[in-house]
């Protein structure tokens, strides 16, 4: 029985920190068990107010891996905004291709299980890769028992306990409540991601609460299906954080596309009511309050870690006001046989965050110089234009008072982006006036998510921009827009 073994590693969580961590460690030898506890959803919300095909009784609950990011994350928002780009390309840009769709029509049900089926199909992925690198999957909640020793309240009724050697805790985040908007994903009327993810009908109008990350890929996707979407900003600005320069044309974009945005105001109350959700909003440094009705509002103004039921108080490892359990540099918690990262520590809210530190922390343990370089940390808003950053922005180089050269060229001056009519956004790469060394690059374009790789691998080799201004890039290629942004920030471009 798995209860007598004796593991080298304990993972609490199945997502991308904790699933990665546990293969990695399997890897290099150690005897590894992932506990997870979500249960595979049925089908979609819509679905489950149905009648079940099959007597309930006849069903064995399945357990799902790959945390918020595969189940309600990452995956299923880029199939519901590839889908969703599709449409969008369908009705307003095959035209300027002279191709000619009639009737182009939308069936939700049916974009909702396409994107079922991607999540089902990657989920299940990772339970092959548990199989293949010999990680034993418990389907269940875990609870620190002792430093050595985690309690499992299975799924289907019935408990183990674990003696491990190291417990890796990588629980995740959860969204954060935001008290004037009560959130109700099955009533689908106020919604957190997870409910923007499985709405029932495409809504006719929408507010969006807060305009970070996943409330601009979430406001995208039911824009282009045809929501009137309005995004309600307490900030001056969106995407908090974000070279200011890069914001700005990111916001003129949006609102090219249609989306509408109030900035500086604080919303106040939402309300369901009959003819709508009831939202009252103010300008947040005071003054009159306005109503609106919306169909829908999302609330997405960010997530918190998750570490409810954990047990960290049997432990007394502690967390901070924010909720962050407290680690050193190689994650380990004050009881030294226990980890965290991912979501659960501090940083971005990342999955490919959470991947890096869950193998640097395995590494660790295993003996070897785990390490993760946060300066090198990627992030993407995969909206149309994506938006794709790296390193510091220029702001940051100011406050650090250090003397940087700016690098930019427009897509609108690249062929391919010309060629293929999708030539909005620009590349900048801000670079260290004294050596040239890479610091950043920020970019705004038709697949900016892809090419952010290159301003990553560069800065992880301490590239200079001369170094990929002098490097061979394919014709025609969107990838030559960032090597004339270096050859701009080390001597002149050609095409611009
Ligand atoms: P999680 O993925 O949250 O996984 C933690 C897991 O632990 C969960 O499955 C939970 O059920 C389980 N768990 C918790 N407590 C216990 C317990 N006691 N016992 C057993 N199991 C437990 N990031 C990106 O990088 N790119 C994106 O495009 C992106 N898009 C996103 C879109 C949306 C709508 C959302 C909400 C998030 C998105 N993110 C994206 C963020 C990304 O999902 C997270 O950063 C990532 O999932 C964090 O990984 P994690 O392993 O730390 O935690």
């Amino acid at each position: 029985a798995l209860s007598s073994e004796r593991y080298d590693v304990v993972v609490v969580g199945g997502g991308p920190g904790g699933y990665v961590a546990a293969i990695k460690a399997s890897q290099l030898g150690l005897k590894t068990a992932c506990v997870e506890s979500r249960a595979a959803r049925q089908s979609t919300l819509r679905d489950a107010a149905a009648p079940p095909t099959r007597p309930v009784a006849t069903r064995r609950s399945r357990g799902t891996l790959g945390g918020t990011c595969l189940n309600v994350g990452c995956i299923p928002s880029k199939a519901l905004l590839h889908s969703s780009h599709l449409y969008e390309e369908a009705t307003k840009h095959f035209k300027d291709h002279g191709i000619v769709v009639n009737d182009v029509k939308v069936d939700l049900d049916k974009m909702m299980a396409n994107k079922a089926s991607s999540v089902d199909s990657l989920t299940g992925g990772i339970e092959f890769l548990f199989k293949k690198y010999k990680v034993d999957y418990l389907q269940g909640k875990g609870t620190l028992q002792g430093p050595n020793s985690v309690g499992v309240a299975l799924n289907d009724g019935g408990a183990e306990t674990l003696d491990a050697a190291h417990i890796l805790l990588a629980t995740g985040s959860e969204v954060s409540p935001l008290p004037p908007c009560p959130v109700d994903n099955a009533g689908g009327r106020i919604v957190d991601s997870t409910g923007a993810l499985d709405l029932k009908e495409i809504p006719k109008t929408m507010a969006v609460i807060g305009g970070g990350v996943i409330g601009l890929e979430m406001g995208s996707v039911w824009r282009r299906l045809g929501t009137k979407v309005t995004v309600i900003e307490f900030l001056d600005h969106i995407v908090p954080g974000t070279d200011k320069d890069v914001g700005k044309t990111f916001l003129r974009l949006l609102k090219k596309q249609g989306m509408k945005f109030k900035l500086k105001t604080a919303v106040q109350s939402a309300e369901v009511a009959e003819e709508g959700v009831a939202l009252t909003h103010a300008p947040a440094k005071g003054g009159d309050a306005t109503t609106d009705h919306f169909d829908v509002v999302l609330v997405a103004t960010g997530r918190r870690p998750f570490t409810e039921g954990l047990g960290l108080e049997n432990l007394g490892i502690e967390t901070d006001k924010l909720g962050r359990v407290q680690v050193d540099e190689h994650f380990r918690t004050k009881v030294p046989s226990v980890f965290a990262f991912g979501d659960v520590i501090d940083g971005p809210m990342l999955a490919h965050k959470a991947e890096e530190e869950g193998i640097a922390c395995v590494e660790n343990i295993a003996g070897f110089a785990g390490h993760v370089n946060y300066d090198a940390i990627p992030g993407v808003i995969y909206t149309h234009p994506e938006l794709a950053t790296v390193g510091r922005t220029e702001e940051q180089l100011k406050e650090a008072n250090i003397e940087y050269k700016v690098g930019s060229f427009p897509f609108s001056a690249n062929s391919r982006a010309r060629a293929v009519g999708d030539s909005e956004g620009m590349v900048k790469v801000l670079t260290d006036a004294a050596s040239d060394k890479i610091l950043g690059v920020h970019i705004i374009g038709p697949n900016a998510g892809e090419m952010i790789a290159e301003g990553v691998l560069g800065m992880e080799y301490g590239a200079s921009s001369e170094d990929v201004a002098r490097t061979c890039h394919a014709h025609p290629t969107l990838s030559e827009a960032m090597k004339e942004a270096c050859m701009a920030a080390s001597s002149q471009p050609i095409h611009f």
